[in-house]
């Protein structure tokens, strides 16, 4: 599977604002917009844009593309099969992407950042609804029930995510999680309000549609 190996925090810097990439460290000192808040490269400091419509389109979509840690493709694809339906598209965009299983790992506390939940998805960590499922792009529905696959819950990665789940309190309203069974279901469709006001998913919408 292909995967991005630009530097994680340098994708920050450049939408200049925390895209929460790394997991724990996103919450430490050590977060490079705290360390280093202006664009990377040599004159990341002095530069100032001014961007056109379609610059804050293109900007908005490669933020989105950079979140969810997703290509260009398979970003397509996920538009590809909404844009049909009926309802705000750019809503059922963003709930496409909140629904895919790497994401739905991730916001169950699983893992702290979408690129570790996307590898445990990918070495078959978990079942929905009772069967192994290792791609990283399923598309979760309202009903489906996530549980660690028996093989894997003995590792000591899943031990000791057990103790960081039972302190956990910010799961989203869409998702309901047994902290002792360590299992969750999603049990609504997200809502664009709960994913945060920096993403405006309409803005791909109008990209797509020029
Ligand atoms: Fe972004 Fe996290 Fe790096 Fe901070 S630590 S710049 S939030 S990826």
């Amino acid at each position: 599977m292909a995967r991005s190996i630009d530097a994680k925090c340098k994708k920050c810097r450049r939408a200049q604002e925390k895209l929460f990439l790394k997991g724990d460290r996103c919450n430490s000192p050590k977060c490079a917009m705290i360390r280093k808040p202006y664009a990377p490269g040599a004159h990341g400091k002095s530069v100032s844009r001014g961007l056109s419509e379609y610059g804050r389109q293109l900007s908005m979509k490669q933020k989105i593309k950079r979140v969810y840690g997703i290509f260009e493709r398979q970003f397509r694809k996920h538009f590809d099969e909404i844009k049909n339906k009926q309802g705000v598209t750019g809503d059922l965009f963003l709930a496409r992407l909140e629904m895919r299983l790497d994401n739905v790992i991730y916001r169950m506390g699983f893992a702290s950042s979408r690129a570790t939940a996307r590898q445990l998805v990918n070495h078959g960590c978990f079942k929905v609804n009772g069967k192994k499922v290792d791609v990283p792009s399923f598309e979760t529905k309202v009903g489906s029930a996530i549980t660690i696959s028996q093989t894997k819950e003995g590792k000591n990665y899943f031990k000791n995510q057990s103790q960081v789940l039972k302190n956990k309190k910010d799961f989203p309203s869409w998702i309901q999680f047994d902290q002792g069974k360590m299992e969750g279901k999603v049990i609504a469709t997200p809502q664009r309000s709960e994913i945060g006001s920096s993403i405006d998913p309409q803005m791909v919408v109008e990209y797509y549609s020029r």
